[in-house]
């Protein structure tokens, strides 16, 4: 075992090979938010990559239902459950290059059993045949006092269900790599995406076990495993993956975790208003969310991690820049590599510096002549 740092837990931690950063990082921030859960996302993916023989029940982009959804069932749940009650992050350990504080539990490479890369389970086949089980479904229903429907109360709704949008995490630390006994799961190094050889792979399915997400999955047909491949020959071209820009509600944006400039760099390092999904199992997941307003604040510390009251914060009553950021989600198919604020707009630009979108930040107001009402 190699000691790596992780960020997203504040300390150095055990991972099966040193350290080996790619030039650039893949990353994306969803916008919990502005979920509406109409899959469009999901079926553009599964239309580009995964329509063929043996693909049937492989969505490598899903839309899930929190709390009780989950694609493989449980997943989560199950993980959590293995990897038992941990300690959680010390918030008086707080520097920068570890700014949630330091976590004290075990990651999943740290709990893994003897001769065993990661903790992991491998899901049964009835477990990944319903992608969207209890979609829409809340945690439990509103009560009736006095004849009276319980109502929802801001800022935390008790009754609530929210999206999780999931997608491969093209992990730092990816925890299929580390269990591939093949070495057929590699991180390229121009942009940190992780991708399965399929000629090399065999298909014993340790990766399935290990990835704590479970995003790889086994395809009868060809003996082997595929997953999500972050639309990469889209990415050489300049143009952002197929789930991100077919979002209706405009609720993704990709970027690099690793470049200052990147709006996503800003949403995560600079804002912290996007945190990663369950960064106690120690991947490093390169996929970020700025979590749903309205759900309680427990429920999604032990999600996100402790930066989930300051993400909502400062999501709630954002700076002028964020405000300005937030309005780049979704407004080009383009790769944002750079963006300016200016009072009024917020401007993108593609990897040559050029400039590809540009939007209000504020909705213009138009005020419709009186000769031209159509009321009197
Ligand atoms: S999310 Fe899973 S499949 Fe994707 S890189 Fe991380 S460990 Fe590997
Ligand atoms: S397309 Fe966008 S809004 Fe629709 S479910 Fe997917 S992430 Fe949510």
């Amino acid at each position: 075992m190699a000691q790596v740092y992780n960020w997203h837990l504040g300390r150095a931690m055990n991972y099966p090979y040193p350290d080996a950063k790619p030039r650039r990082q893949f990353a994306a921030v969803f916008n919990i938010n502005r979920c509406i859960g109409c899959q469009t996302c999901t079926m553009a993916c599964k239309s580009t990559w995964t329509f063929s023989k043996g693909q049937e029940l492989m969505w490598w982009n899903n839309v899930e239902t929190k709390p009780f959804g989950g694609y493989p069932q449980s997943w989560d749940v199950k993980l959590l459950e293995k990897l038992g009650p941990q300690p959680g992050w010390d918030g008086t350990a707080k520097t920068e290059g570890a700014p949630y504080g330091a976590y004290r539990g075990k990651t999943i490479f740290e709990a893994a059993p003897q001769g065993q890369a990661a903790l992991g389970y491998l899901p049964p086949d009835e477990e990944w045949k319903v992608p969207n089980i209890y979609e829409d479904t809340a945690n439990r229903p509103p009560r009736i006092t006095g004849g009276v429907r319980e109502g929802a109360t801001l800022p935390e709704h008790e009754v609530f269900f929210f999206y999780l949008q999931r997608i491969c995490n093209h992990c730092s630390y990816p925890a299929c790599l580390a269990a591939c006994p093949r070495k057929a799961i590699y991180k390229r190094e121009e942009d940190g995406i992780v991708l399965i050889d399929q000629k090399r792979c065999r298909g014993y399915r340790n990766c399935v076990e290990a990835c704590p997400y479970k995003k790889p999955m086994f395809r009868g047909v060809t003996q082997t495993s595929e997953k999500c491949i972050a639309c990469y020959p889209r990415l050489e071209e300049g143009t952002v993956a197929r789930c991100i820009a077919a979002c209706v509600g405009k609720i993704r944006i990709q970027g690099w975790i690793d470049d200052p400039a990147s709006p996503v760099h800003y949403l995560v390092h600079r804002q912290k208003v996007a945190l990663p999904l369950y960064p106690q199992f120690g991947t490093e997941p390169n996929v970020y969310y700025i979590p749903p307003r309205w759900a309680p604040r427990a429920f999604l510390r032990q999600m996100f991690g402790p930066g989930v009251d300051d993400a909502i914060a400062k999501y709630a009553n954002p700076s002028h820049d964020l405000l300005g950021v937030l309005q780049l989600f979704g407004a080009t198919q383009r790769l944002l590599y750079s963006f300016e604020v200016t009072p009024d707009e917020a401007i993108g630009f593609d990897r040559d510096g050029a400039e590809v979108v540009r939007v209000p930040i504020n909705e213009p107001v138009v005020v419709r002549p009186s000769q031209h009402l159509n009321i009197t």
